[in-house]
């Protein structure tokens, strides 16, 4: 299938490893223009000369911090009227919510939830005047199953995902849709740290962790990183106009519920 969407122009933040990258490449791959965003350059750059070589898609990598005001002027600097705009950014570290001040809360929320209503604050105009628009925010399953452990995460995107349900609404006479993709337990460089932290919590081996997970995960597997840019490239192609403000779980099936 052709995505439609040849020649448009994409923000892909946090792009330098994980489920940023992997939907960079995706759109890559679809002839989409590239802006990938991460703070250490070297990962950064090094990830836009694989994904260039990889797909031949034109590629500016931008070195920024997408939770200051700073690196939100450089990503929009390099690329001021995007047609696909898609938010990430590290997660919040795990704990307990007893050892969280104000400014731990500030962060997580500065990281998953203003950064992206920042920026779509600054591109949905235009993504509305020339009537094309997709806006893809990576969450969390833990915004419809949280993780105890993960109460900065629950939190701060859960304030995204009720911004972005009232807003999708009125966007989508304009043919500019706006998602929400929530994984689940994808094998990246944050799944490694996470099930570290558990091990670590419950005092077991990291090994005997991640068999438990992903035998009681019902496609007994983690995700691969390849299958979530895939859905994200989908839901920015021309033919998902008709998609908008949907929560889309990506997790093998873990949640239990018929809805
Ligand atoms: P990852 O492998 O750790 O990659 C994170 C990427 O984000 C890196 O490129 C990192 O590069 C960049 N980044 C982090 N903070 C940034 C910032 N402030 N500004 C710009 N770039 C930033 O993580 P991942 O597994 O792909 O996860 C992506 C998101 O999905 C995270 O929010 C994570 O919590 C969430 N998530 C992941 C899973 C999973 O199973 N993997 C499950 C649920 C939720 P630099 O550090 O160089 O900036």
């Amino acid at each position: 299938m052709d995505f439609g969407v040849r020649g448009r122009t994409a923000i892909v933040c946090a792009a330098s490893m994980g489920l940023g990258r992997s939907c960079a490449a995706a759109l890559g791959a679809e002839g989409v223009n590239l802006v990938i965003v991460a703070r250490r350059r070297e990962l950064l750059e090094s990830a836009a000369v694989e994904i260039q070589s990889a797909t031949g898609a034109e590629i500016v990598a931008v070195v920024a911090d997408v939770t200051t005001r700073e690196g939100r002027d450089a990503i929009l600097g390099a690329c001021p009227d995007p047609d696909i705009l898609i938010n990430n950014a590290g997660g919040p570290p795990p704990g307990d919510f007893r050892n969280w001040d104000r400014d731990t809360w500030i962060k997580a929320l500065d990281a998953n939830m203003l950064a992206p209503i920042e920026l779509m604050k600054s591109t949905i105009d235009g993504m509305i005047a020339r009537k094309f628009g997709r806006i893809v925010n990576i969450t969390s399953h833990a915004v419809k199953a949280p993780v105890a452990m993960l109460g900065l995460s629950n939190g701060a995107r859960s304030g995204l995902t009720g911004f972005v349900a009232g807003l999708a609404r009125a966007t989508a006479e304009h043919n500019v849709t706006i998602n929400n993709l929530l994984p689940g337990t994808f094998d990246t460089d944050r799944l490694k740290s996470n099930l570290q932290a558990l091990a670590t919590n419950i005092k077991r081996s990291v090994e005997e962790v991640t068999r438990d997970i992903q035998s009681s995960n019902p496609s007994r597997r983690f995700g691969r990183p390849e299958e979530f840019g895939a859905a994200c490239a989908f839901l920015c192609s021309a033919h998902a106009g008709y998609i908008t403000g949907q929560n889309i779980l990506m997790e093998g099936g873990a949640y239990p519920g018929t809805f």
